[in-house]
C-alpha cells in the first residue's frame, strides 16, 4: 500500500517534471519563478508614476484570479491522473487522457501568463520598454533548473 502510494507520487512528480520541461520550452516564464522576478523588477526597479502604478495593481489582480483558477484547475488534472494511473495500472487511454487535460491546462496557463507579461508591458513609457524586454529574455533565457 505504502509502495504504491509512493509510486504514484513518484509518477505525478515525473508528469511535473516533465511539464516543467514542457513550460519552459514554450517561450514561457515559469509562472512563479520568472514572472515573480519581473514582478519584482516592475514594482521596485522602474520608478512607476501614480497611473501606472494604479494600472499594474488592477492587471495583477485579474491575473492573480485568473491564475489561481488555473492553478487550481492543474491540481485536479492531477487528481484525474493519480485516478486515471489508480484504475488503469499502466498507461492506457484514461491516463493518456489526463495528460492531454493537463497540458492543455498548463498551455493556457502559459497563455495567460505571456498575455499578462504583454499587458503589463503595455502599461510602461517608451523609454521604460527597453528594460522590461531585457529583463523578459533574461527571465526566459535563465537557467533556473
Ligand atoms: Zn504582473
Amino acid at each position: 500500500m505504502v509502495l504504491r502510494r509512493n509510486f504514484l507520487v513518484a509518477l505525478i512528480a515525473f508528469a511535473a517534471a516533465i511539464a516543467g520541461v514542457f513550460a519552459g520550452r514554450a517561450l514561457l516564464p515559469q509562472p512563479s519563478h520568472t514572472g515573480a522576478e519581473l514582478h519584482a523588477l516592475l514594482h521596485e526597479d522602474f520608478n512607476l508614476d501614480a497611473a501606472q502604478k494604479s494600472r499594474l495593481d488592477k492587471l495583477e489582480l485579474d491575473f492573480g484570479v485568473r491564475k489561481r483558477a488555473l492553478e487550481l484547475e492543474l491540481r485536479a488534472d492531477n487528481a484525474r491522473l493519480a485516478e486515471a494511473i489508480e484504475a488503469e495500472h499502466g498507461n492506457g487511454p484514461k491516463v493518456a487522457a489526463a495528460i492531454d487535460g493537463s497540458h492543455m491546462t498548463m498551455g493556457e496557463l502559459q497563455k495567460a501568463t505571456l498575455e499578462h507579461v504583454f499587458a503589463m508591458r503595455s502599461i510602461l513609457r517608451p523609454e521604460q520598454t527597453a528594460r522590461f524586454d531585457a529583463a523578459v529574455v533574461k527571465a526566459l533565457t535563465a537557467d533556473t533548473r
